[in-house]
């Protein structure tokens, strides 16, 4: 049993009521390599931000969930070497779907887990995230919880249709599981591929995509019966255009690739959404950067040469979000 707190982790009890009180979004970045663990770390720690990183099954099943563990922990003294004196850096189990698991990254040192029994029965997602609760917080680990059902494919996490959380739901399920957030589902979806074409409109200047707005009447609603009740959206990348034309200029092919537009993100980072997931727009950027780097240098064979490119690419996506999307600069 090793506690987070040993490690230099905290959770995000405190981080989401201030960020609730002062209208900005703590951003949680997925890592699954070194370089992205950097870029999330040097961007955090030079904007003063809070941060959450996140590991999913996909990352334990690339990565090894031991190794990452050992990496955060040695991202809490890089933070430090950079000069951020308090890292304020949360370690959290991204859709754990089991109590087993939910246990075992609690007792290896994760200050957050999330618990995703949503595509479960109602009944069957309060009883096992009530045992999850219970159990974390034993040890002062919060616990992310979810109602509705998100779109799109994420790792081994998907669905085909979205069921909007239902409002009058919310208040029942966050008494009697005691969770700590709630992830909802108002629109948002997971990947790069977040609508059809027949899901959008055309931009008649640009040709470009437009997806439907999110249902900003529905997280409303959730508001109203959960005052100051923190909540989770995920599925928030935004696939910035500047790196799917990167990737299809040389040689790629994302076509039609549809994100959430930053002003809607920004817009919820100011209400009680205090936890923005953002995993695709880094794997975008990284793309982006190898496919320049080797179609520019097709000699280029040191692989320092292109990921250190995206790392770079990377930590320039991150501080953006940060400072222009979530408003988190400046608060750790
Ligand atoms: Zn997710």
């Amino acid at each position: 049993m090793v506690s987070y707190k040993e490690l230099g982790l905290v959770n995000t009890r405190e981080m989401f009521a201030k960020a609730i009180k002062g209208g900005y979004a703590i951003p949680a970045f997925n890592f699954n390599n070194m370089e992205q663990l950097q870029a999330i770390i040097k961007a955090a720690a030079e904007t003063k931000s809070p941060v959450i990183l996140q590991v999913s099954k996909g990352a334990r099943n690339y990565a090894n969930q031991t190794l990452l563990r050992y990496m955060a922990q040695g991202a809490v003294e890089y933070a430090k070497e950079l000069g951020w004196e308090k890292p304020q850096i949360v370690l959290h189990l991204d859709h754990g779907d089991s109590f087993e698991l939910c246990k075992s990254c609690v007792d290896f040192g994760f200050s957050s887990v999330m618990i995703d029994a949503s595509a479960l029965p109602y009944e069957e997602n309060i009883a096992l995230t009530k045992k999850v609760v219970e159990y974390a917080h034993q040890f002062d680990v919060t616990v992310e919880a979810e109602l509705g059902v998100l779109a799109g494919v994420e790792d081994e996490v998907s669905s085909a249709v979205s069921h909007y959380t239902k409002p009058e739901e919310v208040v029942d399920f966050a008494t009697r599981t005691g969770c700590d957030s709630l992830a909802i589902s108002i629109g948002t979806s997971h990947g790069a591929y977040k609508f059809t074409p027949e899901q959008c409109t055309r931009d008649p200047k640009t040709g470009k995509l437009v997806p439907p707005p999110l249902a900003f009447d529905v997280l409303d609603a959730i508001m109203e019966q959960l005052p100051g009740f923190p909540i989770v959206l995920h599925g928030s990348s935004s696939v910035p255009q500047e790196y799917v034309d990167i990737i299809n200029h040389f040689g790629g092919k994302l076509p039609d690739a549809v994100g959430i537009p930053e002003e809607q993100l920004r817009k919820a980072s100011e209400s009680a959404v205090c936890k923005i997931n953002i995993d695709s727009d880094s794997r975008l950027a990284f793309t982006a950067a190898v496919r320049k780097v080797l179609a520019e240098k097709p000699g280029e064979f040191d692989p320092r040469k292109y990921c250190g490119v995206a790392r770079d690419y990377m930590e320039d996506l991150y501080k953006h979000k940060i400072i222009d999307v979530l408003g988190s600069d400046g608060k750790a």
